[in-house]
């Protein structure tokens, strides 16, 4: 963002100078011709008082200079004298616009480019009292040379207007950006100074939503301690029975049991906190493989084909082959989890459904149902309905967060249809 503010306030400062350039150039030489011709005929008039009392008109030559270059024609159009060649030689002026406009009015101007030299000439005509005119010209630079005299000076200026352009449109972005370049410290402490108007609404949204975070964060690691204390709990009481000899015989063996059981359940839960914390960080794998859903919902039906068989569930997989595009171990987690809680939150001969469409998935139960007022938040972290069927059938309370996670990383939809005592449908549709 900063090179490209620099480079277009210095782009502007580029423009800005060459138009000045231009423009100035114009006006001055716009100023240079008045000034010519307004020299020109004051010379004009002196020389004609002068001409007055002249003795004859070859005196004429001692007003002449290299620069200024003296003629008399007559009425006729006669070269009467001529300062810078022969008059003889000279042919009828009387097609020379000045001449005609003297004779006709009294003074006449004009200027023409000379071709050849590139210069312009001047003209400024008089008629005399005794019908002759007097004309005196003068040869002026063009436009053109004026430029090529000043072209070192102007490249000169050009670069050092470049140079100052550079130099404020760095300094100008620097304090465009500061206020923007503060933002981060401004997010952490509102004292830190002040920002565009424009940009407090982001800032107070930015604000919200890490306070939302932080929030999230703090409830997360609330829900993981107090998750981890109850197993461990159980576990100590257990294992204390054992130490002081109050578990005598075979109820050694049935708290060791429960010991086992309340350890595997903390490992599934961090198992299922490291899963999460995963989707939460940068993707470590692609998401462009290409994966085979029918494959997945195949692997993952064998995979729990045992805890479905030990409540007599009956579980179908139907559908064709059809790839997307995704990731395949998320898009795993996302099918083992659906079809896990249709297992777990189903009745004794109930029935699982994997059905695989192109480009979705879905998973059927016939299962308890959700109540309509739990359906939005079950995505949530640790969200249960019930609480102790939950725990009693393993689950850990994230099986969805994680679902929802990982869909959202492959850019899929979730859509849920529940009825209580009837059953769940979920379908998950990739892009
Ligand atoms: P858990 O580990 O408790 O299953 P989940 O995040 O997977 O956690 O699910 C959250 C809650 O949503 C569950 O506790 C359960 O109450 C409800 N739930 C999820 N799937 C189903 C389902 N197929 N049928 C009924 N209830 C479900």
């Amino acid at each position: 963002m900063e090179e490209k503010v620099s480079l277009s306030l210095f782009y502007l400062g580029l423009v800005v100078t060459l138009i000045a350039i231009l423009l100035s150039g114009a006006v001055f030489s716009l100023a240079y011709r008045d000034q010519v011709e307004q020299d020109l005929q004051r010379q004009g008039e002196l020389l004609s008082c002068a001409y007055e009392d002249l003795p004859d008109d070859a005196a004429l030559q001692k007003f002449a200079t290299n620069d200024l270059r003296i003629t008399l024609i007559a009425a006729d159009g006669v070269v009467l004298f001529e300062s810078q060649a022969n008059a003889d030689t000279m042919t009828s002026h009387l097609d020379r616009p000045e001449i005609v406009q003297a004779l006709a009015t009294g003074v006449g101007a004009g200027r023409r480019t000379s071709d050849t030299i590139g210069a312009v000439e001047y003209y400024y005509a008089k008629r005399q009292s005794n019908g002759n005119v007097l004309r005196i010209s003068m040869l002026a630079q063009s436009v053109l040379q004026i430029y090529g005299r000043a072209a070192p000076y102007l490249v000169g200026i050009f670069f050092l207007l470049l140079a100052l352009s550079v130099a404020v449109a760095v300094l100008l972005t620097r304090r465009l950006l500061r206020p923007i370049r503060r933002l981060p410290a401004i997010l952490d402490n509102p004292d830190a100074g002040a920002t565009y108007p424009e940009l407090v609404p982001l800032v107070q949204e930015l604000r919200a939503q890490r306070a939302a975070r932080e929030q999230m964060r703090q409830e997360f690691t609330a829900n993981v301690s107090h998750e981890l204390k109850t197993p461990l709990t159980t576990i100590g009481g257990y294992a204390e029975m054992i130490e002081t000899g109050m578990a005598k015989g075979e109820d050694v063996g049935r708290f060791a049991g429960k010991i086992r059981k309340e350890s595997d359940r903390m490992l599934t839960l961090i198992t299922d906190i490291i899963r999460l914390s995963r989707l939460d960080g940068a993707p470590e794998e692609p998401h462009t493989e290409s994966v085979d859903l029918r494959e997945i919902a195949d692997g993952c039906a064998e995979t729990l084909a045992q805890s479905a068989l030990a409540r007599s569930i009956r579980m179908s997989v139907t559908g064709e082959h059809t790839t997307i595009t995704g990731n395949h171990s998320e898009i795993w987690e996302i099918v083992y989890n659906l079809t896990d809680n249709a297992i777990r939150y189903n009745r004794d001969g109930g029935s699982v459904e994997l059905i695989v469409t192109p480009k979705a998935i879905t998973v059927r139960d016939s299962g308890i149902g959700i109540p309509p007022e739990h359906q939005a938040r079950i995505f949530e972290r640790f969200y249960r309905v019930d609480k102790s069927h939950s725990r009693a059938t393993g689950g850990t309370g994230l099986g969805l967060s994680i679902v929802k996670h990982a869909a959202e990383r492959n850019g899929a939809q979730i859509t849920l249809h529940s009825t209580v005592h009837i059953g769940t449908t979920i379908t998950v549709t990739f892009p």
